[in-house]
This record gives structure tokens, C-alpha cells and sequence, in this order.
């Protein structure tokens, strides 16, 4: 059966288009549909999701592949010769040891898992490699995204470098720097007055009347997903084939946080790592923070928001995973939480001046939340921990940048140094 983008044409799907990937099933129901640019169940209108009929994998295979996500190819819905089709390569990001933050924070053993190291320097050139790859066994003509700005960037670029025709739409009043990011790799972006969930809806919209545009977080969303996946993979096999103790993640739509579990639990069932409990943590900042509120009522419903916080990355206020990121935290024995505009903008300084690492307001946000979790008595200090830095400090320069700056303007003398006492 051919499943098609653009129904005026005759495109046929090839053989092993998505890998080992199964069908798409629904999450609420369990109703499966074919592979294809279907995102809603048609039962019961729940997300669908990419279920497999996996191989066997070993960790030897996994460890021969490349230094990137197609490592774990085998376990994505992408073709095995995805590495032949020009895209950006992301993954494979450090895990470095954080001993400078655990020590302050009084944690024992600390990693950061710094995915501001990508090419276009957030997590979701994972996602968008996946998408791309989806958009172009379906034959995609246009390759699109609503985005509050990282994603954008992913997308300009990757499409890029495939040749595709692509269009990203953001809220106008986003940071700068990541508007110009997107641009410098094309010439459409589509600036709309109005928050996300406007720009999201638009694209809803351009997708129903429009043919042959992947939308990566919109119709071919279930593709795009399972790139959050090698996150957990990749935490795993840097730990030396084990799952950490706890690990604190950024939410945003809740895709992440729900797919590193989902990554957890598949390396378990394949037999990569030993089972073993593990909690995870969500973090929000306070302006948008509906998962945190629901999470902290005990309630599954959660009330959309209007975001009002610097941490723009994370600004959805009807977060389309909230339901699947409060089932996750609350099953592992984790916790949802939230901390003030304030409180980002100290956690970026504390990560950049304990570990090195410039992270963007999420990271600020995740590592805030880290500290109020210590705090708070709801993480567990004696146990391993990852903190997952999702994006990189210069895309959001704006938020620290009357907290940093010359400890002294001097003359060029030495006896001026002296007397500016910085030393
Ligand atoms: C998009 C984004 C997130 C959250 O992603 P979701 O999967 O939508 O929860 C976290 N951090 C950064 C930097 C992002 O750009
Ligand atoms: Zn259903």
C-alpha cells in the first residue's frame, strides 16, 4: 500500500522505508494504522506512536556504528541506509561528570548530559534527523515546523543540507539570536504575531489545506519523536551499558522526557542493560509551568496557560505529551517542578561557573530544578543523577547578560590592574 504526502502523485513507499518500525499505534487504544503521515488515532483521536518488531541488537554492532545517532539506526523508524542521505549527523553528545556541581549542590555522583553540542546546538537535531528522514520516504515536497526556536534552527539546517524546499514558522517576539539562526539557512521564515500555541495551530491548519508538507512536530510527529529516544540510549551506553538512578529533563510538549523512558524500557526488553529502577524528574519554569501545577494537585487534567518566562524554549502552554510526562514521573517515583525567571537565570551562571558549560534558559531551568530538588528533599542525593542540557547559552545571551560582565574597565598599565583590587 502506498501511503502518500501529496495524493496527486503516485509515490510508493520502499521496502524498509522505516526500518523495522511495525505501524503507528495509539497510545489511549492500541489501534494500529499504517506507517504514514497520520498522527491522530482514528478511533479515539489519541497520539499515535511507532511500535517495532526489533531485531536482535547487540551492544557490539551498536558500538561499531557511527559517532551519532544512527548508531542506534536499528532501533529508529529510519531506513538501514539512512547514513547515505545527507543530513546533519547530530548525537553522540558528552556525558561529562559534573563533580564541581554535585559538590556544591551535595549530590553524589552528577552527570551532565550536554546536548548544546549539536549542529545547530539544542537536542533537537536528534528529533528533526528522524523527521527528515520520514518526510523523505514520503516524498515531502516541503519540509516545515511551528517552533519556539531551537527547532526551527533544526530544521532550516537539515534541510539545508538535504535540498529541501523548507519553511519554519516561530512567534515574532522570540530571541534574536535564535531568528537569526534560523534564517542564515533560509530565506523562509515566517515570523507570526502570536505565542506558540498560535503558530502551532497555523501549521495545524496549513497541513490540512496544503499537500505534501512534513510538518515534523505536526503530521509526521510519531517520525520525529523517536529521536528523543537516543538520548536514553546514548546515556546508557556512556554509563557502560547501565540506566542511571534518576535523570532531571526539560518539558516543553513532554515528547522528550516521555521517549527517554520509552528508550529505557526498550533497551531493557532487548536485553542491552539490566532492569533496575529509575525515577524521573520533569522541570518547568513558573511562567509555564501547566505539567508542574497538574503534577503538584494530583490531577491528569491539566489547564493550558498562557507562558510568560524567559525560558522561551520551553514556553508551550497546552503541552500536546503533559498527560504521558505526569503518568512517567509518577510511576518511576520522580517529580515535576517548577522555579521562577530568577532562579533560571542563576542556575545558568552556577552550571557555566562550576562545570564550564553555557547553557540557554531550559538548561538554566533543568538545573534549577535540580537544585530545588535537593532542596526539597524529592531527589535522592546518594543516587546517580543526569541532568540533560538541552541548548546552548549564546542562543539566549539576553538572560545573564546583566548578571555577567567586566569585573573592571582599566587603563592599559599595570599599576591600574593592581588598583582595580580584582585579584
Ligand atoms: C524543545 C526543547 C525542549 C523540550 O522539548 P519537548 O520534547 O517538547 O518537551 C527542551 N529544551 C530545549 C532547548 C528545547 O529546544
Ligand atoms: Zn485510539
Amino acid at each position: 500500500m502506498s501511503t502518500l504526502l501529496d495524493e496527486n502523485t503516485t509515490h510508493t513507499l520502499r521496502e524498509g522505508a522505516f526500518g523495522h518500525a511495525r505501524a503507528l499505534a495509539c497510545r489511549e487504544c492500541g489501534h494500529e494504522v499504517a506507517l504514514g503521515p497520520s498522527y491522530a488515532c482514528p478511533e479515539c483521536f489519541g497520539p499515535l506512536e511507532v511500535g517495532y518488531d526489533f531485531p536482535t541488537v547487540t551492544r557490539e554492532e551498536i558500538a561499531a556504528g557511527p559517532a551519532n545517532i544512527w548508531r542506534y539506526k536499528a532501533l529508529l523508524p529510519v531506513p538501514s541506509d539512512i547514513e547515505q542521505s545527507p543530513n546533519t549527523e547530530p548525537g553522540f553528545t558528552r556525558l561529562l561528570e559534573a563533580r564541581n556541581l554535585a559538590r556544591e549542590l551535595g549530590i553524589e555522583k552528577l552527570w551532565v548530559k550536554d546536548d548544546s553540542t549539536n549542529p545547530t546546538n539544542s537536542f533537537k537535531d536528534r528529533v528533526v534527523a528522524c523527521a527528515l528522514s520520514a518526510a523523505r520516504e514520503l516524498d515531502a515536497k516541503v519540509f516545515a515546523c511551528p517552533s519556539t526556536g531551537n527547532l526551527a534552527n533544526a530544521v532550516a539546517a537539515a534541510g539545508a543540507r538535504a535540498g529541501m524546499k523548507t519553511v519554519v514558522f516561530i512567534p515574532s517576539n522570540l530571541e534574536q539570536p535564535k531568528q537569526v539562526n534560523s534564517a542564515v539557512y533560509t530565506d523562509r521564515l515566517v515570523a507570526v504575531d502570536g505565542n506558540y500555541d498560535d503558530v502551532n495551530k497555523l501549521a495545524s491548519e496549513i497541513a490540512g489545506e496544503e499537500e505534501g508538507w512534513a510538518f515534523v512536530n505536526v503530521n509526521v510527529r510519531p517520525f520525529y519523536a523517536e529521536g528523543s529516544k537516543t538520548l536514553g540510549y546514548e546515556i546508557a551506553e556512556q554509563l557502560g551499558w547501565r540506566l542511571p538512578d534518576q535523570v532531571v529533563i526539560p518539558v516543553a510538549s513532554g515528547s522528550q522526557l516521555t521517549k527517554v523512558d520509552k528508550a529505557f524500557r526498550e533497551l531493557v526488553a532487548l536485553g542491552l542493560v539490566e532492569d533496575k529502577p529509575y525515577r524521573i524528574f520533569g522541570a518547568q519554569a513558573t511562567g509555564c509551568s501547566p505539567v508542574s501545577v497538574a503534577y503538584k494537585a494530583g490531577t491528569d487534567a491539566i489547564r493550558p496557560v498562557k507562558p510568560d518566562t524567559i525560558a522561551k524554549s520551553l514556553a508551550i502552554g497546552n503541552p500536546a505529551d503533559g498527560i504521558y510526562v505526569l503518568d512517567v514521573c509518577r510511576r518511576s517515583g520522580g517529580a515535576v517542578e517548577d522555579i521562577t525567571d530568577d532562579e533560571v537565570r542563576d542556575a545558568i551562571v552556577l552550571l557555566a561557573r562550576t562545570e564550564g558549560i553555557f547553557t540557554e534558559t531550559a538548561g538554566g531551568t533543568t538545573v534549577g530544578v535540580l537544585k530545588k530538588l535537593v532542596e526539597t528533599g524529592q531527589l535522592d542525593t546518594s543516587l546517580e543523577t543526569v541532568v540533560i542540557n538541552t541548548g546552548h547559552g549564546l542562543k539566549t545571551l539576553d538572560a545573564v547578560s546583566d548578571r555577567v560582565g567586566a569585573a573592571a574597565t582599566i587603563a592599559p598599565s599595570y599599576d591600574a590592574f593592581v588598583a582595580a583590587g580584582i585579584v
